[in-house]
């Protein structure tokens, strides 16, 4: 019987495949119950389980570089101290020999009892380590599964293999880029958390939020899905995969016809030029930028070479990157936003407390200000790089010119070190800040008095104004980017740089709406940055929009505050 699931769509078209369930970690253990004469094997599994995680882990202590943050040795030293105690390597073995269990189901329920013992201890140092704890168990699991350490996968994956997963990091969403498969689902996540922006740039289709497609879909099902309606549907029959092979076949041809326009200039039916630029994650990203004509890179989401690794990457690795990177766009803008990690990008050498509220804590450019020697490596590498092009340096999450001020003292500290060592690099390199916080909406102009050009970051400032999670799902609803307050906040924003005469763009997904194109261009923007993907479509309407025609609307979007008046009038303007 088939059966159709509803969720968010990220785009990416439509797939259809077979599922391949992503098992992630100890939520989908199952008991199995061993008979006698497989015991002694299922030890010696878990004991081998133990010598992979050990190794694992001293690797990575020699493999630490000089410069790297001195907590991160003593991390691993006390990850090691957690691997080697009773309570991890030994007593789960009893349980396999007492219990006749399987190692996971032993591991599993080792852990709820370390846990709670965590939970009721006093000191409040003490009682934080059983997060470590959880992370050396988390690998012991993955270890035990033979798995990738990144995904919790066990196949190979294939062109028509469809991920079918609770949930996707953004670090399992990098793997992806090298590795085939035709779509993936998610029961969680919110349109603009990182794992769904990685799924559009991956061009994947894929449909997020679906609750409890993980529970209701079985491993080798048949599957459509559909990136574009945010539709799942399970075994579907001959009718329906029929009509859907015809939407899909569709859907390719729109997006040929739209290659057509690749060379057309962007500009408005009067004339109005507009910049275009890509949202990039890697270098491998700058291929798609090329094929799709695009301006240049407002965003490198710089933090994605930080994650899947061990270590942080040292200056030359990073400028070895920045310069292929730069040197592959030809003679076009590279925008480098320097590390946004912390929320839900986080290395496996980071080792901060969160918090209770991680988006509220030590993240963006709090992180980079706490951690000087891993901030002046990155801007080293970037100034090195500047001498091969266009380089512009951008700051995430800056909420204040007192932040500014700090992060622009590191950068003259280390321009300083290079003009000593005679290292070359631009020295009018321009510098730049996201605009993603309230705060910094509001004092935007004492912002831009200090900064070459700015970038407004909407998926956070959408989250940061509403105060709703952008990763969950169930305030999903409430995130909405055409809320008055985050029109109030992104056209003053845009008229406060205007005026100034210092260059604007949107780099959040914004950017790439195409329902929101039209108001954008009526608020002044003229440089758009987003996933190459949407960026031919973007382009298409704006040759297509006349922006005298759509003025007296747009002052009508600005006068209400009322949500669902925005909503009749954006759908007015889109359609004229
Ligand atoms: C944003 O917040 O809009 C943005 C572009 O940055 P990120 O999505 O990486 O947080
Ligand atoms: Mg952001």
């Amino acid at each position: 019987m088939s059966l159709v699931l509803q969720g968010f769509s990220v785009g990416g078209g439509i797939a259809i495949g077979r599922a391949h369930l992503v098992r992630q970690s100890m939520d989908d253990v199952v008991h199995l119950q061993l008979e006698d004469d497989a015991i002694e094997q299922e030890i010696k599994r878990f004991e081998e389980a133990i010598k992979l995680t050990r190794k694992q882990l001293e690797k990575l202590r020699i493999s630490i570089p000089e410069n790297a943050p001195t907590e991160l040795g003593a991390f691993i030293s006390l990850h090691l101290m957690l691997l080697t105690d009773v309570t991890i390597s030994r007593e789960p073995i009893d349980l396999i020999e007492e219990e006749h269990c399987n190692a996971e189901w032993a591991l599993k329920i080792q852990v709820e009892n370390l846990s709670q013992q965590f939970d009721d201890i006093e000191d409040e140092y003490l009682r934080e380590r059983k997060q470590d704890m959880l992370q050396v168990v988390e690998r012991i699991f993955k270890n035990l599964a033979g798995q990738n350490p990144e995904v919790g996968m066990s196949v190979d994956l294939f062109d028509e293999t469809i991920l079918v997963a609770h949930d996707l990091s953004p670090a399992d969403m990098v793997y992806f880029k090298d590795n085939r498969i035709a779509a993936f689902t998610t029961d969680v996540g919110g349109l603009t958390s990182h794992t769904a922006i990685l799924g559009k740039s991956l061009d994947l289709p894929s449909v997020i939020a679906l609750n409890n497609g993980r529970d209701l879909i079985r491993e080798d099902d048949w599957l459509i899905i559909d990136g574009i309606d945010g539709v799942v549907i399970v075994q579907p029959d001959d009718i329906v995969l029929t009509e859907y092979r015809q939407r899909a076949r569709e859907y390719k041809a729109g997006l040929k016809k739209l290659e057509k326009i690749k060379k057309v200039a962007a500009q408005t039916l009067e004339g109005i030029p507009v910049d275009l630029l890509a949202n990039i994650e890697s270098p491998d990203d700058i291929e798609d930028v090329l094929k799709t004509g695009a301006d240049g890179v407002g965003l490198f989401r710089s933090e994605f070479l930080f994650l899947n690794r061990d270590t942080f990457p040292t200056e030359e690795e990073q400028y070895q990157v920045y310069t292929q990177t730069i040197k592959s766009l030809k003679t076009k803008q590279l925008t480098v936003r320097t590390i946004d990690l912390g929320v839900d990008k986080n290395p496996r050498w980071f080792h901060h407390d969160q918090g209770l509220n991680p988006a509220l804590g030590l993240t963006g450019i709090r992180l980079c200000l706490a951690e000087p020697i891993l901030f002046r490596t990155q801007l080293r590498a970037l100034l090195r790089a500047s001498v091969h092009g266009d380089i512009q340096i951008m700051f995430p999450m800056i909420s204040s010119i007192v932040e500014l001020n700090q992060a622009l003292s590191h950068l003259e500290i280390v321009k300083d070190q290079l003009k000593e060592e005679k290292i070359p690099f631009n020295v009018k390199i321009k510098i730049g800040t996201m605009i993603e916080i309230p705060s910094a909406a509001l004092t935007v102009t004492s912002i831009l008095k200090k900064v070459d050009f700015i970038s407004i970051g909407t998926n956070d400032l959408i989250q940061y104004t509403l105060a709703v999670d952008r990763a969950n799902t169930a305030v999903a609803h409430l995130y909405q980017s055409t809320h008055p307050a985050i029109l109030k906040l992104v056209s003053h924003i845009i008229k406060s740089a205007n005026k100034l005469e210092k260059p604007v763009a949107i780099c959040g997904e914004m950017a790439g709406d195409i329902k929101l194109t039209r108001l954008l261009l009526a608020m002044g923007l003229r440089r758009f940055s987003m996933h190459p993907a949407n960026l031919l479509a973007i382009k298409q309407r704006i040759c297509e929009t006349k922006l005298i025609d759509i003025e007296p609307i747009s002052v009508k979007v600005f006068r209400t505050e009322d949500p669902d008046r925005v909503e009749e009038l954006v759908t007015k303007m889109n359609s004229l």
